[in-house]
Order: C-alpha cells, then sequence, then structure tokens
C-alpha cells in the first residue's frame, strides 16, 4: 500500500543545494536594525530583497501604531471577522482605505493571499475568468477553487485576451484579472489594453495591486492612478505586507460587491481577523503614505538607477518600472550560487526559480526601500558588477587603457 508521505521522504532537492553551500531560502535574519542593513547568519548584509519599498517597517511611527494596537485590543482577535473578530479599528482601516482609493466600500483580510483567494467566491459555473500567464499564485488559486471557466491569456498579449474574449460564449459573466505589477518581474500590466478590451466585451476587471499601492500614482493609489484609468477597475485588491509595512490583505470597491465578499468569501469568513498589531501598523503607515509622497519618489529614482546601472554592466533587467529590479540569469544553480556570492559580496537578494520565475528561468531580484542610501545602492552594483564578471554572466570589464 502507498503511504502519501512517500512523496516527501524521497523529495530532497534542497539537500544537494545546502551541501554546495548555495542553498537561497529560508536564512534566519538576527537583526534588523532600520531594514536597509540586517544580520544573517553573523554578516551584515545590504537588505535588497525585501518588499518594504517605502522603508516603513522600522519606522517609529508605524512600531507605535501596532504598539498601541496592541495595548488597546490585545494581541489577537480570538476569532474571525464575522463572528467576534471585529474592533472598531478594523473598521476604522476599512473606511480610511476607502477614502484613500476612492472606492465606495474597502475590507480587510488577514493576508493578502486570502484577499485574493475570497474572490473565488464571484466565480460562479456561468462565468467565465481571464487571466494573465504570470499572476501570482494567489490569483491563480482563486481561479481554481471557483467554478468559472478559465481562460490564461499570454503575458501581456492583448492580442491573445482579446482573441479569448470573442472565443467566449457571449451571454457568461466574464471576468478579467490581473496583477498590476507582476510580483518577479516588476513590470507593469498594459491597464490600457485590458480596460479597452474589457468595455468592448463586457467584461469586469479586477486587479491585484500588491505591489503598486502606496508606490504607484501622484497619491500613491497604485496603477490605476498612474494610467488615470481608475474608473475603469471594477474591484481592487492589495496587500499590506509591502509598502504598507505589515500584514493583511484589502479589498476596495462597490459597496454591495464587498458586502457579499465579507458574508461569502471562505477565506474571510473562515480564518481570525487581522490581528489589531497589524491593523496598527496598517493604519500608521497610511498616514505616511498620504502625508510622504517623496518616499515614493525617492524609491523610484533609486530603482530607475539601480535598473540603469545594471543594464550598463550588461545585465538582462526585464522591462521592469518599480523598484522590484529582476536579474536574468537562465541556469538555476548558476542563479543559486551568483545568489550565494552576492550575500558573500555583503548583498541579500532573492533567487527565484520553478515555479516561481516566467518560463522556468531563475533569475535574481533585487528590490529597493525607500531609505536605502546612494552609497548602499552603489555597494549593491558594485557587488553585481564582481560577482557577474567572475560567473561569467556578464562580460569582463572593458580594460582600463593603461595595459
Ligand atoms: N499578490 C501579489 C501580486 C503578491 O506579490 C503577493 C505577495 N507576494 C500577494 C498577492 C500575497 O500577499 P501577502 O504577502 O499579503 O499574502
Amino acid at each position: 500500500m502507498k503511504d502519501v508521505f512517500d512523496k516527501c521522504r524521497s523529495w530532497d532537492r534542497d539537500r544537494p543545494l545546502k551541501e554546495a553551500g548555495i542553498y537561497p531560502f529560508n536564512h534566519p535574519i538576527t537583526e534588523v536594525g532600520e531594514g536597509t542593513e540586517v544580520v544573517v547568519e553573523g554578516r551584515r548584509v545590504i537588505m535588497a530583497g525585501s518588499n518594504d519599498y517605502l522603508g516603513l517597517s522600522t519606522d517609529p511611527r508605524v512600531k507605535a501604531g501596532a504598539i498601541r494596537a496592541v495595548e488597546r485590543f490585545g494581541a489577537t482577535c480570538s476569532g474571525s471577522r464575522l463572528l467576534n473578530g471585529t474592533r472598531s479599528l478594523h473598521e476604522e482601516l476599512e473606511h480610511r482605505l476607502a477614502v484613500f482609493l476612492r472606492r465606495e466600500a474597502a475590507l480587510v483580510v488577514s493576508t493578502g493571499f486570502q484577499t485574493n483567494l475570497a474572490l473565488a467566491a464571484l466565480l460562479g459555473p456561468h462565468d467565465v475568468v481571464f487571466a494573465d500567464r504570470h499572476n501570482h499564485a494567489s490569483l491563480v488559486d482563486a481561479v481554481l477553487l471557483g467554478s468559472a471557466a478559465h481562460r490564461r491569456y499570454r503575458h501581456g498579449d492583448m492580442a491573445h485576451l482579446e482573441r479569448l474574449l470573442t472565443a467566449a460564449d457571449p451571454a457568461a459573466g466574464k471576468l478579467i484579472i490581473t496583477d498590476s505589477v507582476f510580483s518577479v518581474e516588476g513590470d507593469l500590466c498594459d491597464l490600457p489594453g485590458v480596460a479597452k478590451l474589457a468595455a468592448e466585451h463586457g467584461a469586469r476587471v479586477v486587479l491585484d495591486c500588491a505591489h503598486d499601492l502606496g508606490l504607484l500614482g501622484a497619491h500613491g493609489r497604485g496603477a490605476p492612478e498612474h494610467y488615470g484609468l481608475e474608473a475603469e477597475v471594477d474591484l481592487v485588491t492589495g496587500t499590506f505586507s509591502k509598502s504598507f509595512a505589515s500584514l493583511g490583505g484589502l479589498l476596495a470597491g462597490p459597496a454591495d460587491i464587498i458586502n457579499y465578499l465579507r458574508h461569502v468569501g471562505r477565506s474571510v469568513l473562515f480564518s481570525a481577523a487581522m490581528t489589531p498589531a497589524a491593523v496598527g501598523a496598517a493604519l500608521a503607515a497610511l498616514d505616511v503614505v498620504e502625508r510622504e509622497p517623496e518616499r515614493r519618489w525617492r524609491v523610484l529614482d533609486l530603482a530607475e538607477e539601480a535598473h540603469n546601472g545594471l543594464r550598463a554592466l550588461g545585465f538582462d533587467t526585464g522591462r521592469s518600472a518599480t523598484p522590484v529590479v529582476p536579474v536574468r540569469v537562465g541556469d538555476e544553480t548558476l542563479c543559486f550560487r551568483f545568489w550565494a556570492e552576492l550575500l558573500a559580496a555583503g548583498v541579500f537578494t532573492n533567487a527565484f526559480t520553478a515555479p516561481a520565475a516566467p518560463g522556468g528561468a531563475a533569475l535574481i531580484r533585487a528590490s529597493f526601500t525607500a531609505t536605502h542610501t546612494d552609497a548602499q545602492l552603489d555597494r549593491v552594483l558594485d557587488a553585481f558588477a564582481t560577482v557577474g564578471r567572475r560567473l561569467g554572466i556578464i562580460p569582463p570589464a572593458p580594460p582600463t587603457g593603461y595595459d
């Protein structure tokens, strides 16, 4: 007889990497300091692998928001929002988010992943979902949990999306669902293209703004504001785990849709409410997002410099328009070696391989924070140059002219 645990016992993909000293995952950080330099296994390194884009995770105001919330409401809510878990603080955050995002209503959920899973409640048997192939796993899983037909279009390929929309049953309910900033390569979705096709085919648009809320747009309302297309997006989802320096997620849109998801979304109903600390931190971060646009400007400038610097060195950095900077490597083992040697050179990044990397081509994802200094960015670029040349990922340095 087979044992369901057999597959785990024979699974050892991490072992050879650990033996070779190039295992890039699960390394504990023992000190976070002010967030831009951390201590990993005794070594102080620049953190260029965090989603803390605005540098608020260690901001005294955000920490104080979390502490105040714990003092007032305790360590946890001990239940779901529907039953005993709702605190006035959740309602305050939902109200503040609806005003910030100029939407009728908002709902906060324990994580961004669960927020997206709640979308399954919208997807009935007579509906068709059109999804970008690079969508985040949480959107993919939401569609798998729902009962709608699933049509995946090639990444950013509006002609493909149009063909799929045209081929669908005209009577079916239609929903286009996409990341607004793709999480691995940092590129923006073609929102003008999506909005145009949605209008032509009577489809609703749901946009996962996990990476761009707080970051893009004049007021930080994300890619819809950046493109001037807020009215064309029916429902926005997001997370507090990036620019908002906390943990949790949000849905914002028409009041009746939010009310439905509040009562029907299974990942909302059957899970404990966001903790007071997480809500308090998110509220404090929202204050900063509203008042300090210079943080967005700073990190976008840093990202542009990082892109230009890496490109000038000969790296392939894709089409990112955000502080998420992909450095394409291709081969998985080479990518892990690159990650390990960058760490040894004092820079913490993230290694992405299948199934997270698009097309299975391994890449290093560097990400930047508003509080990184220019000197830290230079050190990151120097490390990429030295290690990239040593490993043959980029061409050797040009001769100096004296030899
Ligand atoms: N959507 C996208 C596009 C993401 O990148 C992420 C996080 N990696 C999530 C959703 C999930 O958010 P959370 O970390 O809050 O669960």
